[in-house]
Formats: C-alpha cells, structure tokens, sequence
C-alpha cells in the first residue's frame, strides 16, 4: 500500500505516520516526490488494513498496490536506478551501453581476440557465457569455471567489466568473485531459489525476459532480486516466443517505452537471441536505441562460421566495428 501524504504534510506528520506503520509491524518506505510526498508500506503478506493510519494528521489517500511487484515499480522508487557494473554506469536516459562478446567462452584464443575486438569497435562490457543452458545435451555445455576465469582475464586485459551467466546456486559465490555482473538468463527467469540467492552475493544482476513470460512475470521475478536487497538490476529483453518461426523469436519492442513509465530499472535489448540472425542485428540494434532502450547486448564472435554455440546470429568482428561505427557516428 502507498500512503500519500497532504502537499503541505510537514516532516513531523511524516515521521508521525511512520511510526505508526513500524508499529504494526510492517516496513516503511518514504518516498519524496516533486509534487507529493509518499509513504510506501511493505512486508504485509496480504491487504494491509488502513484503519491504524485513518485520520492521521497530513494523511491524504491510500492507493493499495494489488501487482506481484512493488519495489521495482516507479510508484515505491519515482527516480531511475543507476546500475554500476565496474565503471559503467546502466540507467535510462542516458547515454546507451554496449555489452558485446562471444556467446560462449570456448578457448583463450576465442576470448581474447573477441574482447579485442569489441574494445577496440568501443564496446562498454565484455559478456560471454561458461555455464551455458543449451537445448539438448549434446550441444556444447561451456567451459564452466575455467570460461569465467579466461573472460575475466581477457575483460582485465582490454580494460572491460565482464558480464557471464549463472545457472546453480551452487555456482554463485565463486563466479562472483571474477565477474562484474552476474547473468540469469531466459530460461532461470522464474527460478526463485537461484533469484533470492543471486540477491546476496553483492553483484549486479542481468536478468533476461524468460521467452514466454509476461511484463508483470518478468518484474515479479525482479522484484524477487529487490526484495533480498540488491536494486543493482539490469532487465534484458531478449525476445519472445510467438507463432511466428521464421525468426528466432519475436522482439518485443514496445516493451522499452512501456517499462520505461513502470519501473526505475534500466532495461537494456538482446537483438541477438531475439532475432537469431546476423544481418539484420544490426538493424535491431539500432532500433531498440531510438526506442530509448538503456543499452544492448550483441554477440560478437571472431570467426562466426566456427563458433560453438549461436554462430548464424553471431557478428563477425568487421561487422561489429561497422555498427559501432554507425552508432556513434
Ligand atoms: C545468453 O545470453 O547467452 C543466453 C543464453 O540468452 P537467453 O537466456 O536470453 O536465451
Ligand atoms: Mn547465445
């Protein structure tokens, strides 16, 4: 529930009503506005009953919050996160970041010369995946502790924060260590436990759109990250699963300017996954900056046609520097 408090509410009427949510034992949340100051209630399990903040001096309304998501909405936090990962700085409304590198870590060599490359075309974050959630378990698996120990070395090496994805609790503690940001992708998305843990380990978080999950799913599962005390999120639109084949998914677009207005998260667009195709990533990744998306996550591979794990959507190193070039010019 909000507790919207008179223009005029002084300070003490504020502390006055804080006391009182305290005392029932629920959690309060101040606030400040530009045009009114605001009381958000939190740790109820179910309708918080206003009668303890009836008639209080300076109460003006009471809005009860009936989404699965109230910390991550713009209600309980007006202003715009600011996600830092290393130096980079992740928010909306401003300048976009490019997260760039291989699908999957597969040798030193690969990584290396990916994260040359990407540096080098001015890329802002080195991703690339050790723990990778292949469809079938025949297809190459990652490289596991050792891929995350060679992408953090390659991202020292140019002088990037590195981004890699997270699979198990059990992998947590020691991937965080090495990396700047910590991955959950699309198909974790509602892995509650890996959620709740994932909050603890003091590490931004990237939290990939599950590819059939709704807007209030995907800021559910955020909120799950809020809710164990790191608002260090970044939200990933990768694309969604329509009737519609002829590309890897569908990228829902819309979901930028829409989220925009919903949440203080930054949101950033993986046209990578979603369109599944490297001719026209390029296009989408244009797209989803005019949209006002807070950044973009592109797969760039040294040599796609010998890549291990999405090639055909991957962006040869010409490529990639060509669309920066476009970018920034
Ligand atoms: C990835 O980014 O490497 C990945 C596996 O993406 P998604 O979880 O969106 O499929
Ligand atoms: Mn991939």
């Amino acid at each position: 529930m909000l507790i919207v408090m008179d223009r005029g509410a002084t300070p003490e009427q504020v502390k006055g009503v804080i006391e009182v949510i305290s005392a029932q034992g629920l959690t309060p949340q101040p606030i400040p506005g530009g045009d009114r100051v605001a009381i958000g209630v939190l740790g109820n399990q179910g309708y918080v009953d206003e009668s303890p903040f009836r008639g209080l001096p300076g109460v003006r309304e009471f809005i009860h919050v009936t989404k699965p998501f109230k910390l991550v909405s713009r209600d309980f936090h007006p202003e715009d996160t600011v996600v830092k990962v290393g130096n980079v700085e992740v928010g909306w409304n401003r300048p976009p970041v490019i997260i760039a590198g291989p699908c999957a870590v597969e040798s030193r060599e690969q990584v290396f010369a990916a994260a040359r490359v990407v540096k080098a075309a001015g890329a802002h974050m080195l991703r690339g995946g050790a723990f990778k959630p292949r469809t079938g378990p025949h297809s190459f698996q990652g490289m596991g502790f050792e891929g995350v120990d060679l992408l953090a070395e390659a991202g020292k090496e140019v002088g990037l924060p590195i981004v890699t994805e997270v699979m198990r609790i059990d992998q947590l503690d020691r991937v965080a260590e090495k990396a700047d940001c910590l991955q959950i992708g699309a198909r974790n998305m509602q892995n509650f436990d890996l959620l709740k843990e994932v909050a603890k380990v003091g590490r931004p978080v990237l939290l990939k759109r599950g590819m059939s999950a709704t807007l209030e799913e995907f800021l559910a599962a955020a909120e799950y990250i809020l809710s164990g005390g790191n608002d260090q999120v970044i939200l990933c639109e990768r694309g969604i699963r329509t009737f519609e084949r002829a590309l890897r998914n569908t990228l829902d677009l819309g979901v930028v300017p829409y989220l925009k207005n919903i949440t203080h998260l930054p949101l950033i667009v993986d046209p990578s996954h979603a369109i599944g195709r490297r001719e026209i990533v390029p296009h989408m990744t244009k797209a989803a900056i005019v949209v006002g998306a807070a950044g973009v996550m592109v797969e760039v591979h040294p040599s796609p046609a010998q890549a291990l794990c999405d090639g055909p959507q991957s962006l040869s190193p010409d490529d990639f520097t060509k669309l920066m070039a476009e970018l920034t010019g």
